[in-house]
């Protein structure tokens, strides 16, 4: 029987596959349709979504077509009301990257093939049935021949009109915003720089700026007036270059032209979620799960986020590494999030598009008020970038009263040591990670034992060691100037950390026996 069956080759199902690929797993990975995306769709990528192409080995080629965003600037009648940069995000990735959606699918799609797995086009998903070991699943080609399919588990990557989720009868309630909205992917000259997001806002609406990679190349969202007050009517007319070049001149100033359209669009915004991320043998990840409004830019990020959550507990779980509970976690944690976000990207929303004279007034105060302040700029980042994500109770995050350094469900910041960091520690692997920082008078005996438990546990175990402490025999990474130790909250004790797989803080302990009974659920 095989193994698991990811239905949907778009960003979280390429990502899905691959993963579990490199957890092991057998897979195979369907698409109904026989080209993959053509349009530009997501060109945002966010911090966190960064860190994780580090920690799977893709990030360099990421970096190499992307082009890095440093900042967000929101302008109103030609005066900035803030500038919201990325340079003090805790990340090695302190930014966004532009790229478009049909590129990050290539890119995932290289690393896919690295595992020799392909993506079977023009077969689709028409209907499956839980059986007592998994699932029957029907395939059906494009010639109309149909594969039945028993599988362990079925992954449903399948987007918004997902038929996993639909065959599951799970609802997938929320709003469809009124009004419609329009995109333009086109080159501008003007004289603004382009390594940085432009939100140009009025009474009137707004029109956000985004460059994409190439010269002059930009993403513009708007509102024509036209389009207000007209969502679920008829279809609409695309924005033309004339309409576009008008507002955008309105809102920059007459020093700017548009050129070379590649795809002008409208689109509507729905901000729905599914009441369930997991059935049995039956999960739904991505568009499949959630659909959000496109401010932020966190669609495609959640999607992935999603893939990578559910990955190596999929893997530790089929492999009878740990307890099937483990697999309730992702429906905990995911969907907790997901109903988070929708709440705070229908907020944003509604701010974007506001129209009443005085609300206007008051939220453009707010923005050019508090937005002065670093800590508000560092707390609008955090959200933005994914990285401030944290699943503070889960059978997999234990609370244990520890004060000070990262908190439990946070994902474990990046430390540099030495000549090395603690990300590059990490990269690529599969297991659980115990990080020992030993403080300057470790208990005698803390390091040996510990270091047998990492072994008993495959877990992997990095002794980070305080620059005060002299061992006879020098062991792990010396900690030259303490930086990690002050980061993790150990400069004065030795503190243990147990890192999930996916780099989130499981525990935070000064004990040894607490932390093994917390990683109790892992089989040895
Ligand atoms: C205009 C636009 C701009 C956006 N901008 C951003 C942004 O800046 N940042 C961001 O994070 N997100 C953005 N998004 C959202 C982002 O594009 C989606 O969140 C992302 O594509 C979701 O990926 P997915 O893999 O979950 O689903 P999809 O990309 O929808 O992929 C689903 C795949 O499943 C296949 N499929 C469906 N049913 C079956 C079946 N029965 N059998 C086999 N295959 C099937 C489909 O052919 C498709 O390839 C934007 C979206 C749009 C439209």
């Amino acid at each position: 029987m095989l193994d698991v069956l990811v239905v949907g080759a778009g960003p979280s199902g390429l990502l899905m596959a691959s993963e579990l690929a490199r957890y092991g797993l057998k897979c195979r990975i369907i698409d109904r349709s026989a080209l993959p995306t053509q349009e530009s769709k997501a060109i945002v990528i966010q911090a966190r979504t960064l860190e994780m192409f580090d920690h799977i080995g893709v990030i360099d080629s990421f970096l190499e077509k992307g082009i890095r965003l440093q900042a967000v600037t929101p302008i109103s009648r030609g005066h900035p009301l803030a500038h919201v940069s990325f340079a003090h995000l805790p990340s090695p990735y302190p930014f966004v990257l532009s790229l478009e959606q049909r590129e990050t699918e290539a890119l995932l799609t290289q690393h896919l093939t690295s595992f020799g797995l392909t993506i079977e086009r023009e077969v689709e998903l028409t209907s499956f049935q839980e059986t007592a070991e998994g699932i029957q699943a029907t395939l059906r080609s494009k010639s109309g021949q149909e594969e039945l399919l028993p599988v362990k588990w079925l992954i449903g990557c399948d987007g918004a009109h997902s038929i996993v989720r639909k065959s599951l009868e799970f609802s997938f309630t929320g709003k469809a915003f009124k009004d419609v909205f329009s995109l333009a992917d086109l080159y501008i000259d003007w004289d603004y720089p382009e390594n940085q997001l432009f939100a140009f806002l009025d009474s009137q609406g707004f029109i956000v700026a985004f460059p994409i990679p190439g010269k002059k190349r930009y993403r513009l969202i708007f509102q024509l007036d036209r389009c207000r007050n007209q969502g679920g009517e008829k279809e609409l007319p695309p924005p033309t270059l004339e309409e576009t070049q008008a507002l955008l001149q309105r809102y920059a100033g007459a020093s700017v032209r548009l050129h070379d359209p590649v795809w002008m669009t409208n689109f509507h915004i729905n901000s729905r979620m599914t009441s369930s991320y997991r059935k049995d043998h039956l999960f739904l990840v991505g568009d499949a799960a959630h659909i959000h409004s496109p401010v932020g830019g966190q669609g495609m990020n959640t999607g992935l986020q999603d893939a990578f959550n559910l990955a190596w507990k999929l893997a530790f779980v089929h492999q009878r590494r740990a307890n099937d509970r483990l697999l309730d976690t992702y429906n905990l944690e995911r969907h907790g999030f997901g109903k988070k976000l929708l709440e705070v990207t229908e907020k944003a929303s509604h701010l974007a598009t506001l129209r009443n004279p005085i609300l206007l007034t008051l939220r453009n105060c707010l923005i050019s008020t508090i937005a002065r302040f670093s800590f508000v700029q560092n707390f609008l980042t955090r959200i933005i970038s994914q990285t401030a994500i944290r699943y503070p109770k889960s059978l997999i995050t234990r609370e244990t009263g520890v004060f000070g350094g990262p908190k439990v469900g946070m994902r474990a910041p990046d430390a540099t040591l030495g000549d090395t960091s603690l990300y590059t520690l990490f990269r690529k692997s599969t297991c659980f990670h115990i990080l020992l920082f030993t403080g300057p008078k470790p208990d005698p005996g803390v390091i040996e034992e510990c270091s047998h438990f990492a072994e008993e546990k495959k877990a992997q175990l990095i002794l980070i060691r305080h620059p005060q402490l002299s061992l006879a025999r020098p062991q792990g990474i010396l900690d030259l100037n303490g930086t990690a130790h002050r980061l993790y909250g150990a400069s004065e004790r030795t503190l243990f950390y147990c890192l999930r797989p996916d780099i989130y803080i499981g525990c935070k302990t000064e004990k040894l026996l607490k932390l093994k009974k917390f990683l109790l659920f892992i089989k040895p």
